[in-house]
């Protein structure tokens, strides 16, 4: 597939994505990455859909323009590792060590050890988090996955497998902890009825705070990059 941006600097990367549902082209912004998606009904040319995007240039760059800056996490970055800000810098040893207010990585290494790091706290914690839960409730879960998901930030299959993103490590402890609660409240309510949430009441007290606080801070777990 060609690579489709639009003029202009900087140069906007575009997604065309054709659907057999669309009726016409609608334009997107994510809020969580600033990827510009094109939606296509599928006669719709490449070209006539580019030409839709440079008409509305200004307001997908003013959209951009209100992005959550990209935070590189490599030395010198500040990140919320389990919930407190750290500054991270280089360490003499080949491991990652954390401390009060910073981290320690080896920096030949710093960004993908930080991120592996930060997977395995995660799953510490998650596993932690989700063995005191599923024990109150009485119910065992299969597994514990760690994905970079987007779209949610766990999940409970009928196997009862639980999934989870490891960027929560980056959310304080006791959302992380309220994300656990959930996902194992699902192993007895396979649903959202109040039955369930009074079921997550019960596991981990009141959680609206948690809940809030992911609505509105969530996606800016996102803007931490770990690839350069
Ligand atoms: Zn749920």
């Amino acid at each position: 597939m060609a690579d489709h941006h639009l003029s202009g600097k900087p140069p906007v990367p575009l997604t065309l994505r054709r659907s057999a549902r669309a009726r016409r082209i609608s334009l997107r912004v994510s809020s969580l990455d600033g990827r510009v998606t094109l939606t296509l009904p599928k006669q719709v040319s490449d070209r006539e859909a580019l030409a839709f995007a440079e008409e509305k240039s200004d307001w997908i760059r003013s959209h951009l323009a209100r992005q959550p800056e990209v935070i590189c996490a490599d030395l010198g970055a500040t990140l919320p590792v389990d919930g407190t800000n750290r500054l991270v810098v280089a360490s003499p040893l080949r491991r990652v060590s954390l401390e009060a207010d910073r981290v320690l990585v080896p920096a030949a290494t710093a960004q993908r050890s930080l991120q592996r790091f930060l997977r395995e706290l995660a799953r510490d914690r998650l596993a932690e988090a989700c063995d005191h839960y599923a024990g109150r409730l009485g119910r065992n879960y299969s597994r514990i996955t760690l994905r970079d998901t987007r779209s949610r930030w766990g999940s409970c299959s009928w196997e009862g497998a639980l999934m989870f993103s490891w960027r929560l490590i980056l959310a304080p402890p006791d959302v992380l902890r309220y994300v656990a609660a959930h996902e194992v409240a699902h192993l007895t309510e396979m649903n959202h009825s109040p039955a369930f949430w009074s079921l997550v009441r019960d596991l981990y007290g009141s959680y609206e705070p948690q809940r809030r606080w992911l609505r509105d801070n969530g996606g800016l777990l996102h803007r931490y990059s770990f690839d350069g």
